[in-house]
This record gives C-alpha cells, structure tokens and sequence, in this order.
C-alpha cells in the first residue's frame, strides 16, 4: 500500500455561506458523508468564509439546519470543534500569511499593486488585441522592495503565485482518470487580497493540507482550480490529497441548476413537506448509481453501496417527477408509528394546540386510511383536518345530483334517525354505516356517488376525503349527527 491509500479517510464538506445551501451542494455533503461512513472515515465541515462581500446572514445557520436536517451529520465542524479547528476560515487568518510569507521568500509569489481600475484597462485592451483576457505578470520581475515601499505607501497590494511559464500540470482524478493542464493557460492568479484575506485557493490548501485531509470531493466546476491547488501543494511542500469531481447538474433544459427549475434551497424543500430521506435517495442518484437498477435506497443502501465507479461523467438532469414519486415510495415505506408522530406535530402546529386534541390513539385509527394516498407531507394535515375541526361547508357544495334542497334536507333529516337508531343498537362499525348508506341509497334511488358525495360533504366539510365508512366510523355517530344537524339548518 501506498502512502495515500493507508492514510485514514478524512473529507470535507466546504461550502461558502454565500446563499441557501442548494441542491448540488447538498449532493456534494452526501457523497462525502457517505465516502467517509462507508470507510470508517470522518467527515469535516468547514466555512469558507473568506469573501466577507459576498456573504450573506444566515447562510452558515441555514448549512447547518440543512445537513442536520437530511441527516448528515458531521464528526467535525464549527460548533462541535474538533482536533483540527477552528472550522471557519475567517479564523485561520495566521495560518493563510505563513503559508504566503513562505510563498514570498521562496520567491514562488510576488506582491503586485496594479489597481482594479488598471487591471481591467488591461482586459479590455487585450480583449480589443483580439488575446484572452487576463493578468500580464505586470509585476512579476519587480523587486520586493519596490513593491513593499508601495505598500508603505498605503496602495492597495495583493499577492500572486509565480506560476512556471510552460510545462503541464498532471493528476489523476479518481474517477475521471488522468488530467493534463497546460500552465501557459493559467495567469499568476491572487492568493492574498488587498484586505490580507486567503483567496478560495490559497485556504483551501493550506486548510485541506492542515486538516490531514485525505480526498476532496466537489463539484465539476471545481475542476480547473486543481492544477492551481496543485501548483500551491508543490510550492509549499505539502501532500495533495487525492481528487474526484462530481458531475454537473442540469435543469431538464440543459442549463445548469437554479431557481428557475423549481426550489433549489434544501429550506424550501424542508418546508415544502418532502421527508428527508427521499430528499437524500434522490440526490444520490443525481450522478450516481448503485449499478443494480436500484432506485429507492435507504441511508445503509447509500453508505454501503457507494462508490467512485458508480459516479457518472456527464451532467445529471434534475427531474422533480421522479423526487415526488420517491417522496411517495418512502413515504409509504415509514412505518405507522413515524408518521402518527409526523401527524402529530403537524396538528399541534396547525391547530397551535398541544393539548388532547392532538389524540395519538385517534391518529392511529386515521393514519392507515391516507398512507396509501400521499406524496408530501404536506397533504398530511389538509386530509386529516376534519377529524379534528369541523370547517362547515359552503352551500353551494352541499348537494346531492339534481335534488332539491327540500328533498335534500328531507333525506338529511332521514340519515339523522338512522344514524340515532344505529347508535342505540350499538351497531358503530363502519361495516354497519357502509349497509345503512348503501341501502339508504338503493331505497331512494339515487345515485351511490351523488348520496355518499352528499354525506360526505356534510360530515367532512370537503368534497374529497379519506375512506368515509371508515372516517364516520372514527369521527363517532354523534359528531356526524351533529355535523348533519349543522348542515340541514344551513339549508
Ligand atoms: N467553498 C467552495 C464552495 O463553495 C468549496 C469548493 C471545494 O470543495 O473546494 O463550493
């Protein structure tokens, strides 16, 4: 065995806290986490905070209520610490000035205090030459010392990395296989800014070289800043860590991901009533596949099952179809007890009632009658509303085919009776209201669907419903004759 393959596995998830966290990052968490589950490895989470512009509040918060929320939790991190903090790079600040104090010295960075107004003087007149925009190497041969007095001088000074003129850069990419870049495409790019903050590069390899990591997962964008990261791991003497890059993710109109093609935020979809692990089978098959046809994984399926081989190449097409059908299969796969608690607090929420309304013994009578049905969450609490409230209904909905309401009222007031009779013989079982209706229903030849519609209405207030043998049978006889009642008065 190699160096790099007995070294203990330790990945990070880095994002930036410049937004909601999206759907790809949340990808890019999960192959990580799964990556370092499956191999008895850790998983770190680090806040790339360098770009104080670009931050924006409540994006740190947001990451973390995102991965708790989809279960991936991590073994190191901001809040938790661990051997190798502080986890968020605005606190590292010394370790990102040795790195470049040593880059200067070894006279493999230079310090350059060309203004962005002349940089972009340069870019337009290159444009204009008809070259590739881009930094000269302007004070690439400058001594130090001149570059220091501009400092004293109060001039805005950043520092570049000296990168060779030609040759190639090469890594093997652990799914892609080899890379080649060329170094006479790749400008002297800054490693310090002005404000003495670490670019994304310059942290991200002083921080994955400090934090032992041993492999980087990210996204295909990523890509062409390795020869860099590279460049910077030879310069500074470090082990890079081993690299694989993830696929792109399109939108099915083959544009990159975004809000256009439907909530990207994982707080949009938190709140929008998927469960967290269809969340989590979904994204795993965003670009990679378990090579069985297996589609509907669980937690265990992903961490044992994972691997780079099964990452594919070419961008993966997000498809909100397939995230709710999945939502549906986990759904129904959640055993009654998880979902009677998920009812639970839906009602407490809704009903902002903690107290006995929300009856867990009743819950468990009600919730076998919709788990067949739903595919969010969120249809959990509009279908099982009326056994807890009664909204009464409109008029208008109270009908029953082309009856009158005079003969409505006359059949309302019948249902009444029976139901009372029904109730005295203790004869409650949705067996029995299932007779009564039905014969009700032959005996004033009616239409089945026109007189259960009819009851329906009247004893849940909506036109769609649970089972509604079964739901009179929950809701009690007297309830449903008081519903009635209600009914026939509006009328
Ligand atoms: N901070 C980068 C991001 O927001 C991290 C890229 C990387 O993983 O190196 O995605």
């Amino acid at each position: 065995m190699n160096n790099k393959s007995s070294k203990k596995i330790r990945v990070r998830f880095a994002p930036s806290p410049t937004g909601d966290p999206h759907l790809g990052a949340m990808r890019t968490a999960l192959f990580n986490w799964a990556f370092a589950k499956k191999n008895n490895g850790k998983f770190i989470l680090r806040i790339e905070d360098t770009d104080k512009k670009r931050q924006v509040e409540g994006s740190i918060e947001n990451i973390i209520e995102g991965l708790h929320w989809l279960g991936l939790n991590y073994d190191e991190g901001p809040e938790i610490g661990g051997d190798y903090g502080p986890y968020t790079q605005s606190q590292r600040k010394s370790l990102y000035i040795n790195a470049v104090n040593k880059l200067l010295d070894d006279g493999n960075a230079y310090m350059c205090d060309l203004s962005t107004n002349d940089l972009e003087k340069m870019k337009e007149e290159q444009k204009l030459q008809g070259k590739p925009p881009g930094y000269n190497g302007y004070s690439r041969n400058r001594p130090r010392k001149e570059l220091e007095e501009s400092k004293k001088n109060g001039l805005p000074i950043v520092v570049r990395l000296k990168v060779p003129l030609s040759g190639n850069i090469e890594f093997e990419d652990l799914r892609r296989g080899p890379m080649k870049f060329d170094l006479s495409k790749i400008d002297d790019f800054v490693i310090l800014k002005a404000d003495e903050m670490p670019t994304y590069h310059l942290a991200s390899v002083v921080d994955d070289s400090s934090m032992n990591i041993s492999h980087v997962l990210r996204g295909e964008e990523w890509i062409s800043s390795t020869p860099k990261h590279l460049m910077l791991y030879k310069f500074l003497g470090l082990d890079p860590p081993s690299f694989v890059h993830l696929p792109l993710i399109f939108g099915k109109d083959k544009a990159k991901l975004s809000k256009r093609h439907g909530a990207n935020s994982i707080i949009e979809y938190k709140e929008s009533g998927l469960l967290p692990e269809a969340l989590v089978n979904y994204i795993a098959l965003l670009g990679w596949s378990p090579r069985n046809d297996k589609e509907v994984l669980k937690y265990k399926d992903i961490i044992d099952l994972f691997d780079f081989k099964g990452l594919s190449v070419s961008p993966s097409i997000f498809d909100p179809e397939k995230l709710n059908w999945l939502n549906g299969v986990h759904i129904r796969s959640l055993n009654d007890k998880d979902l009677i608690q998920i009812a639970a607090d839906k009602l407490s929420k809704e009903l902002k009632d903690d107290s006995d309304l929300v009856d867990k013994n009743k819950l468990s009578e009600i919730i076998p009658l919709i788990k067949e049905r739903i595919k969010s969450i969120d249809e959990i609490y509009p279908s099982i509303e009326f056994f807890f409230k009664y909204n009464k209904p409109d008029k208008s909905i109270i009908k029953c085919g082309n009856l009158e309401n005079s003969k409505i009222k006359n059949n309302l007031e019948n249902l009444l009776n029976d139901f009372n009779e029904l109730q005295e013989r203790n004869s409650t079982s949705h067996k029995d209201i299932e007779l009564l209706l039905r014969s009700n229903c032959e005996k004033l030849d009616l239409k089945l669907r026109d007189y259960l519609g009819l009851v329906r209405n009247c004893v849940t207030g909506s036109e769609v419903s649970p089972p509604l043998f079964e739901s009179i049978e929950i809701l009690g006889l007297e309830e449903c004759i008081s519903r009635i009642q209600d009914c026939i008065n509006t009328l």
